[in-house]
């Protein structure tokens, strides 16, 4: 039933949503939970529909709505499987990330990929002594000629392992919010014999 107080496209939004939700996540959801199943083929799917780069510009892909579109989508997409949606809302997060603060360069390399979720995205900020106090967080971001080599522990990151774009906050300069750089490390990115990343 279509919502009196939202226009008509809103509404095909909230209604398209809803039917994925329905058909798509709620049937298996439960099973998803107990096998510890993470439906790639169906995120896959949700892209397809333009559910991956919601509020992300259409230049490079993204399908250009508002982060209130973004709300009622998610608040479908959790009527089905609240597990499934909130990876949808990161990587949705992260892909924005790339379109808002990233290079031109960037957001073309990685929006056209991100927004079907060909490739998926993890969040990457919390660490076992920074969670709320985010601004707190120690992992490090040091200059080595042209690359920076990262070098900390992060916890609690959905998708980790799974995804292949991960969005890394760290510290390159000094205390405090404004000393956080944010890296795009993609999955195959070499770890130095030592342990670190290169
Ligand atoms: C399902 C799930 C998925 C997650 N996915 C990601 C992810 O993809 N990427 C990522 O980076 N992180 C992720 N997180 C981590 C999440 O962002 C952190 O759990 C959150 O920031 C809280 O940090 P914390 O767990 O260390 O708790 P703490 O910050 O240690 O907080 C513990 C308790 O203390 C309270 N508290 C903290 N500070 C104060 C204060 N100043 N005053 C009063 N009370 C306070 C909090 O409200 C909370 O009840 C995920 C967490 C969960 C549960």
């Amino acid at each position: 039933m279509p919502y009196p107080n939202l226009t008509g496209d809103e509404n095909a939004i909230v209604e398209m949503a809803r039917d994925f939700s329905r058909k798509r996540l709620a049937p298996y959801a439960l099973e998803w939970d107990a096998t510890k199943h993470f439906p790639v083929a169906e995120m896959k799917e949700a892209g397809s529909l333009g559910m991956a780069a919601i509020y992300t510009r259409e230049d490079v892909g993204g399908s250009g709505l508002r982060r209130l579109d973004g709300v009622r989508i998610f608040e479908e997409l959790a009527k089905g499987d609240p597990v499934t949606a909130a990876f949808i809302s990161i990587h949705n997060m992260c892909t924005w990330m790339v379109d808002t603060y990233g290079s031109q360069e960037q957001r073309e390399e990685w929006i056209p990929k991100l927004a079907p979720m060909d490739v998926m995205a993890s969040y990457c900020l919390t660490e076992p002594g920074a969670g709320s106090d985010a601004a707190s967080l120690s992992t490090k971001a040091e200059r080595d000629g042209d690359d920076f080599v990262l070098n900390g522990t992060k916890q609690f990151i959905s998708g980790g392992g799974a995804s292949d774009l991960y969005v890394v906050m760290a510290r390159s300069e000094g205390e405090g919010a404004r000393g956080i750089s944010t890296f795009l490390v993609d999955k195959g990115t070499p770890v130095s014999p030592s342990g670190r990343p290169r």
